[in-house]
């Protein structure tokens, strides 16, 4: 397998931004908050930017666009029913379109819900993916233009890569999410573990990404309606999975 570097860093109050190097030399973003922060970090690395992957057309992830493409001339992908919307877009891709970077494959997985044409950037070969707002690390995003049966689905495409996936999410929102995750499965010892190592890892000023699938699965109370105590605990029987998911969704919004 041939090396590509990620970049992960902090952008505005809680977006994450991500820098994805390919050993060719080219350098992708994932989404784009703020083009100061993602022109820093790019300078810090000594890399040049030739694309930015847009996940949806929200403006914490679109903002930096134009500035990026004028300084950089990169290329734009993002999602085709969003085009509209995502400043300075060169490609439209959909659900299961693939291109390359450098050497290295990019399927695109629609995953609407978040926005109706959110999509995630799958790299097969290196096993990770860029989830935007769909999964955060112990969460989700909320479901804002799509609903909780179409998030729902969307989520279990993303449960349904290899169980080694490394994912880079859009929002730094572990703490929250990891407390909010106890409350439902109190006694998910390997969920309480995860918050005291989330803690640690934010107070020393680092982000909770990237994370692995496998321990989402475990872990993330979004991925696991069909856990028995969280049924009990919400009084919830023998209903569809999307339904306890719903439920957990509306309880985290009023959190
Ligand atoms: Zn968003």
């Amino acid at each position: 397998m041939s090396a590509l570097e990620i970049h992960a860093f902090l952008c505005r109050k809680d977006n994450i931004g991500v820098l994805v190097h390919c050993e060719d030399g080219t350098t992708a973003s994932i989404d784009a908050p703020d083009a100061d922060a993602i022109s820093a970090a790019l300078q810090e690395k000594g890399w040049s930017l030739s694309h930015i992957l847009v996940t949806h057309h929200h403006g914490d992830h679109t903002a930096g666009n134009l500035e990026l493409k004028a300084k950089t001339g990169c290329r734009i992908i993002g999602p085709q029913t969003e085009a509209a919307r995502i400043p300075g877009i060169d490609v439209s891709v959909d659900d299961g379109d693939s291109f390359t970077l450098g050497a290295h494959r990019v399927e695109v997985i629609g995953t609407p819900g978040h926005t109706m044409g959110h999509v995630t950037y799958f790299m097969p070969g290196e096993r990770v993916a860029f989830v935007g707002d769909t999964l955060f690390v112990m969460g989700c995003g909320r479901v804002l233009e799509g609903n909780n049966e179409m998030m729902w689905h969307s989520l279990c495409r993303i449960a349904s890569l290899p169980a080694e996936t490394r994912l880079y999410c859009g929002h730094e929102y572990s703490l929250a999410n990891a407390r909010f995750g106890l409350s439902v499965e109190p006694d998910n010892a390997m969920l309480r573990n995860r918050l005291e190592n989330a803690e640690q890892t934010v107070a020393a000023g680092r982000l909770n990404v990237p994370t692995v699938l496998d321990c989402e699965l475990q872990t993330n109370v979004f991925l696991r309606p069909h856990n028995l105590g969280t049924r009990r605990r919400l009084g919830m029987g023998a209903v569809a999975d999307w339904r306890v998911f719903g439920e957990l969704r509306d309880r985290k919004n009023k959190a």
